[in-house]
């Protein structure tokens, strides 16, 4: 029988127990295991890849832990600017979304691009049209409101640091204490289909419409039947540059690397060579999962039909 699998990440970076108070890794961990049983019930029900990752990343969305829906990052005019993409292995369909608010789950507008819009890319004002046209739930800027995100916020916004952080309440450049706190899921259900999703609210104090890796196919997200689903999470730019979640496919495609080998080779030795920090999950089509990161922790999960799974947030457990 087909082997299926899903694994999702909230975020990776400087994410270490001695700055976490057991009450919050708590609520992270359930965080995490909440989505994965949302999104793994649709598998075991026979669901599809894409409906598995597209429920796992509602599930984080609604999390306020999380940077991506509820509890976005502010940008540099405090308000939340939020990107997502979803793909179909399968097809290779796909639909993303960047910079739009008041969006009370960017996944699902990703998921209308790529079923209704026949294109695959929408941003700004012309993606939050498509949102109202397609009837998608929006919410008033207070719903994205977190205290943390606001303070965190608050303390950069005169400056031009933007963080790639969440969760710390210290001032950090870009070369060091980085935490990025998006949210993604990979799945491979019982046909062998795969898919990815991933959703963000980018970096705190960002400016000038920017956007990270997160909704570029092919960068913070990409599947394929021929060779796998991954979703990432790190310093955007720097993923950007290194074509990251193709090259991961790439690899398996024209070097037959197994999953795990072109995860290591991507996150491990070609993004850190670039200071590239940050990490991804991922699934091929036999249902073999990866969860690989560079930098101190990522929060991540993952279960599978052989009665594997586990919930972690540091480099060992
Ligand atoms: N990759 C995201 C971005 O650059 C940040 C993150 O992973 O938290 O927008």
């Amino acid at each position: 029988m087909q082997k299926f699998c899903l694994a999702i990440h909230g975020g990776a970076g400087t994410i270490l127990k001695e700055d976490m108070t057991p009450e919050l890794e708590k609520e992270y961990r359930e965080g995490l295991a909440a989505a994965l049983k949302a999104g793994y019930t649709v598998l075991e029900k026979g669901g599809a890849a894409l409906n598995a990752v597209k429920t796992a990343v509602m599930s984080l969305e609604d999390n306020p832990l999380f940077n991506a829906g509820k509890g976005a990052v502010f940008t540099k005019k405090g308000v939340n600017e939020l990107d997502a993409a979803i793909m179909d292995g399968q097809t290779l369909d796909a639909g993303a979304v960047a910079g739009v608010r008041n969006v009370r789950n960017p996944v699902l507008l990703a998921e209308e691009v790529m079923k209704h819009s026949g294109h695959i890319f929408l941003v700004g004002k012309g993606a939050n049209d498509f949102a109202i046209k397609r009837g998608v739930e929006l919410e008033p800027d207070e719903y994205f409101f977190t205290q943390h995100r606001y303070d965190q916020w608050r303390e950069i916004r005169d400056s031009d640091f933007y963080k790639l952080d969440q969760g710390s309440d210290r001032l950090v450049s870009l070369l060091k204490n980085k935490k990025f706190g998006t949210v993604g899921a990979v799945a491979c259900d019982s046909s062998g289909n795969v898919a990815a999703a991933t959703s963000t609210g980018g970096m705190t104090n960002k400016r000038y419409g920017r956007v990270g890796d997160s909704p570029i196919i092919g960068i913070g997200t990409y599947a394929n039947n021929k060779t796998c689903a991954v979703s990432c999470t790190g310093y955007g730019e720097i993923f950007i540059k290194a074509v990251a979640a193709y090259d991961v496919s790439c690899l398996m495609e024209y070097k037959n690397f197994s999953l795990q080998e072109a995860c290591e080779e991507v996150v491990k030795k070609k993004l850190v060579a670039m200071g590239g920090e940050g990490g991804l999950v991922g699934v091929d089509a036999k249902g073999n999962h990866a969860l690989v990161f560079n930098s101190a922790g990522m929060y991540r999960a993952f279960q599978n039909s052989e009665g594997e799974s586990a919930v972690e947030i540091y480099a060992n457990s």
